[in-house]
């Protein structure tokens, strides 16, 4: 067993606080990590409010993980002590199934194992995140990070990157298209950024016409303010995709309209109700489609991050002590983060 401190909370109402744990045994195609960054993900603020009602506590959340190999088992072959890497949402799958055979993990018909809150196939033990100082997890679910990248604002690309990425991608965004991003945070940054540089029209869509400027400089070549009646109607049936990246429970319907004849409209970022009172006649006319996406495979995120790394794209983060945590999550549950908490692991060692 590896001895681990991280933070963690302790039941549903209490504060984030230090906590000893173990890691499992390095196995032979297993790499030890020690962790540098970690960002705070807003369904890490749903887990330690147990929101979806199947928080394990204690909880050490974090998975969007960045370290340095520190060791490896005997079988590993792609990595060596001192490497730089990251670890991201899920940490194992069967491997057996359709969707792994295609590479498509994060759709393992037998659930993916999360990187925290599940159980570790190999140890039946509950998994732990990466708000800790060091990992222990098999190589399969491990990436080299690009050298070139700012490793803390890589940190972030490990979950809001690919779930942004995988979508766009698997809706076949193209250059000139007509793009929409609804919701200008964690995730919605990360998504301005990446359609542009997939060469779309990229439009932001949001509630805050203060975000205008900021949306601007992220990749946005418009940006659409939801409120407005007037703006959305001469935006009716323009856009090839949208994507959804708002966190919580919010009204899709008004965005459905604004998509052309066959066109999509995929929510990323909401995982409970997303909408009631969907209009049939609004889909049915021009054949338009609601959508859902999670995460993306191995492979694919692994393909993220060098294209994250030609483009010279990472996260916009603040970056944070552990001992800042619970404050951080307080603002992020307001919205007032630019944009994602990331936390300096090193800080751990006070
Ligand atoms: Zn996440
Ligand atoms: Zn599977």
């Amino acid at each position: 067993m590896t001895d681990c401190i991280g933070y963690a909370a302790k039941d549903v109402s209490a504060p984030l606080s230090p906590f000893s744990f173990h890691r499992r045994d390095l196995g032979s195609e297993d790499v030890q990590i020690d962790i540098l960054y970690c960002g705070v993900c807003h369904s890490d603020l749903h887990r330690i409010d147990n929101d979806w009602n199947n928080t394990i506590y204690p909880l050490v959340p974090g998975h969007e993980i960045v370290g340095k190999v520190a060791s490896i088992g005997e079988k590993v072959k792609r990595y060596k002590v001192g490497d730089l890497i990251g670890v991201g949402t899920i940490i194992d799958s069967c491997q057996q199934c359709q969707s792994c055979k295609r590479g498509e993990e994060n759709y393992c018909e037998e659930g993916p194992t999360s990187t925290y809150n599940a159980k570790d196939k190999k140890t039946g033990e509950v998994t732990r995140g990466g708000y800790a100082n060091t990992i222990v997890v098999t190589e399969k679910f491990v990436y080299a990070v690009p050298k070139s990248l700012d490793p803390a604002g890589v940190a972030p690309l490990l979950c809001a990157g690919i779930t942004t990425y995988s979508s766009l991608k698997h809706w076949n965004v193209q250059k000139g298209q007509k793009v929409g991003i609804v919701g200008i945070g964690g995730l919605g940054h990360i998504a301005l950024k990446i359609a542009h540089a997939m060469g779309a029209h990229v439009v932001a869509i949001t509630t805050t016409l203060e975000k205008t400027q900021e949306a601007l400089r992220l990749g946005a070549q418009e940006v659409l303010l939801s409120t407005d009646a007037q703006a959305m109607q001469s935006h009716a049936a323009t856009f090839d995709f949208i994507l959804s990246t708002v966190p919580t429970t919010h009204d899709i319907n008004p965005y459905i309209q604004l998509l052309k004849t066959n066109a999509t409209l995929t929510v990323v970022g909401a995982l409970g109700t997303v909408a009631t009172g969907i209009n049939g006649r609004e889909l049915a006319t021009r054949r338009r489609s609601i959508a859902g996406s999670y995460i993306g495979g191995v492979a694919e995120t692994q393909e993220m991050l060098a294209f994250c790394a030609k483009h010279n794209i990472t996260s916009d983060i603040e970056l944070i002590k552990i001992q800042d945590i619970n404050e951080a999550l307080e603002r992020m549950k307001k919205g007032d983060v630019r944009y994602r908490f990331v936390i300096d692991m090193e800080s751990l060692k006070r």
